[in-house]
């Protein structure tokens, strides 16, 4: 007991770090599920893209939002991953990264499986999923629409290369021959060989989730006890086109800071 008591809180508190994220930067935090390929075939995931799986995905991300509407302002999600972005002014736990990482991160993984069984009725869950998180800053509005776009294409790209992954597969090729046609393939050419009607696929498959606050743009609601309170209205979930510049100009409030 006396030795415990000679122990000084300041000297074993010298030992923690605080990484802060960047002041006046957008910050990233992507998770993304880990072993997911695993995951995905235990609980008998539709191939390529299963909409039950994606719509949970989308239902938890919506949640952060709520949960972080101070300084959440934009989601991008896409197979088991998603992208979270903070306001450049936020100061959500004096921008510690590892609070601001952890708190998201884990928000994210209890809503999945809270919310697990409104998506899959008919499976259980057989074991505890998780995810990874990392934390990125990002200078300007416009290098942040860049590593969005980054996010998209990778989407169409994987689309694409899943679609004709799966049809090669259904037609009666092992993985490993379907692996192997699609090596170095061109993927447009390969979609045409094989008659797929790429367009006609859900929008969902082929552009990901974008998750935003649908508000008008800092209204103050005055309420009927005489209060005041942001109007922050309803998270919508959008199957759309972010790389171009008419989503970002028609919703200006989303990158304004
Ligand atoms: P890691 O732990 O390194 O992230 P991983 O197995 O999760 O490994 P990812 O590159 O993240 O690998 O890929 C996720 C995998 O999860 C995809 O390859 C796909 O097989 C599967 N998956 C995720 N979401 C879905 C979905 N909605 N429908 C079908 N499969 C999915
Ligand atoms: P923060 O988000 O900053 O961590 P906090 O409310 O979680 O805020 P902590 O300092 O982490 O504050 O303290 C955790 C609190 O949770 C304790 O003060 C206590 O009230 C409560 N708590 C945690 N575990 C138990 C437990 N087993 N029994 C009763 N209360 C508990
Ligand atoms: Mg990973
Ligand atoms: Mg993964
Ligand atoms: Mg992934
Ligand atoms: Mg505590
Ligand atoms: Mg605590």
């Amino acid at each position: 007991v006396e030795e415990i008591n000679n122990v000084k809180p300041e000297y074993v508190r010298s030992f923690e770090f605080d990484s802060k994220l960047m002041p006046f930067t957008w910050v990233v935090v992507r998770i993304d599920g880990c072993h997911f390929h695993r995951f995905s075939e235990i609980h008998d995931f539709a191939k390529p893209n299963d909409d039950r799986a994606l719509n949970l995905m989308n239902s938890c991300a919506v949640a952060v939002l709520e949960e972080f509407r101070q300084d959440i302002v934009f989601a991008y999600g896409v197979s088991d991953e998603y992208s979270f972005i903070l306001k450049k002014s936020t100061d959500l736990y004096e921008r510690r990264a590892s609070k601001i990482i952890s708190a998201i991160v884990s928000f994210f993984t209890s809503s999945y499986v809270m919310r697990w069984k409104d998506f899959f009725p008919q499976s259980e869950l057989n074991y505890p999923p998780s995810f990874d998180a990392r934390a990125v800053c990002y200078p300007s509005a416009e290098i942040l629409r860049d590593y969005l776009s980054w996010r998209q294409v990778d989407c169409h790209i994987n689309n694409q290369y899943n679609t004709c992954f799966w049809k090669l597969v259904a037609s009666g090729k092992s993985k490993r021959e379907a692996q192997r046609s699609l090596k170095g393939a061109q993927l447009q050419k390969k979609i045409e060989e094989l008659a797929i009607d790429y367009n006609k696929l859900p929008v969902m498959f082929r552009q990901g989730s974008s998750v935003f606050w649908d508000r008008v743009d800092n209204v103050l609601i005055h309420q009927e006890n005489g209060e005041s309170s942001e109007n922050y209205g309803k998270v919508i979930v959008q199957h759309i086109d972010i790389i171009g510049s008419a989503f970002w100009l028609e919703h200006p409030g989303i990158l304004r800071g």
